[in-house]
């Protein structure tokens, strides 16, 4: 199918940007355009204006304060996995980016468009949610944060309004002793996106999870807290929690009961269940070991 003809502005600026996009009836951003371009060559979504984010150099922005990481919107999945910064803080939101498609894909692709898509398949969701991150959106003059748990409406529907621009990703700095792992299952190592995908934060203190969140993704219709499985690990022993143990096993089966997940095919609702219940338990006791080597130095 051809692409229906559309101005493409190019600007070097946030403001421009915004202004472009407050002008135009039915203007879009892009990013990397892997997303968009797709769906623009299907005929699902037509444009007047598309207006390229890729030359604003603010969106590109990695950078912290004591309390706070910040990622501009506009950062690739590669970009991400290179950061010396995001490996020291965060390195599971590396872990994350580096499972998003191929090379090519990364090479493109942003963290902005990624969360934006709204897909419920999106890698890097279910670990920012369990980090606790929200995202900043300007409109004109006004910037708001919305916690990315709360970001997400529904598979492709998300809280991004007409004339808004995600600019920045900010994720809190836990306290000390902190450990956080993805896992992701697909059909192929390889370039698959999420049939089932899990991420657990965990924050030790004198061996007890003092805090914890399990967020399950690609089995509901967004990325969702378990909050069943965040309960039963929140304020345990992390002796209990160890291969093949009854809590453990009750975590996995809590966060498959919180999944409602869809027959397609990639995957029936049930196959997907049973995934992430051992997932759940895989990713909790990676997030457990990682916690305790940073108990450590
Ligand atoms: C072959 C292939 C494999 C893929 N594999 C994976 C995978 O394994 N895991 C995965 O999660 N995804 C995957 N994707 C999806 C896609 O690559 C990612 O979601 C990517 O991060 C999208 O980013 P982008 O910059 O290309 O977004 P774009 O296509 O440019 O934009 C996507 C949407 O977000 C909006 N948007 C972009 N940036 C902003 C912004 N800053 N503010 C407001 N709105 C914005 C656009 O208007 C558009 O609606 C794959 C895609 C392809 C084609």
């Amino acid at each position: 199918m051809y692409i229906s003809d559309f101005n493409y502005h190019k600007p070097k600026t946030l403001k421009e940007a915004l202004e472009l996009l407050h002008k135009s009836d039915n203007g879009a951003p892009i990013a990397g355009g892997t997303d968009m371009l797709v769906e623009l060559k299907q005929g699902l979504r037509q444009h007047q204006d598309i207006i390229s984010l890729t030359n604003i150099e603010e969106l590109k922005v990695i950078n912290e304060d004591p309390d706070q990481l910040y990622i501009g919107a506009g950062t690739t999945h590669s970009e991400i996995i290179a950061s010396d910064l995001i490996k020291k803080i965060y390195p599971v939101i590396a872990e994350a980016a580096s499972k998003v498609g191929t090379a090519q894909i990364r090479n493109t692709g942003t963290l902005g468009g990624n969360l934006c898509t709204g897909s419920s398949c999106c890698d890097t969701a279910p670990v920012l949610i369990a980090l606790g991150a929200g995202v900043e959106i300007a409109n004109g003059s006004q910037l708001k944060i919305i916690p990315l748990k709360d970001f997400f409406i529904h598979n492709k529907q998300t809280m991004i309004k007409k004339g808004d621009i995600m600019t920045r990703i900010i994720v809190p700095k836990q306290a000390s002793c902190v450990g956080a792992h993805y896992e992701k299952f697909g059909l192929r190592e390889a370039a698959s996106i999420s049939v089932v995908s899990v991420a657990v934060m965990v924050q030790l203190k004198n061996n007890i999870i003092n805090d914890a969140c399990i967020v399950i993704g690609a089995v509901a219709p967004t990325a969702i807290i378990s909050q069943r499985s965040t309960n039963v690990v929140k304020g345990k022993n992390v002796s209990e929690l160890t291969e093949n143990s009854t809590l453990l096993k009750r975590a996995g089966k809590a966060a498959a009961e919180d999944s409602v997940p869809i027959d397609d095919i990639r995957a029936g609702a049930q196959y997907r269940r049973d995934i992430l219940n051992v997932l759940t338990q895989r990713a909790i006791l990676r997030a457990i070991e990682k916690a305790e080597s940073k108990c450590k130095n």
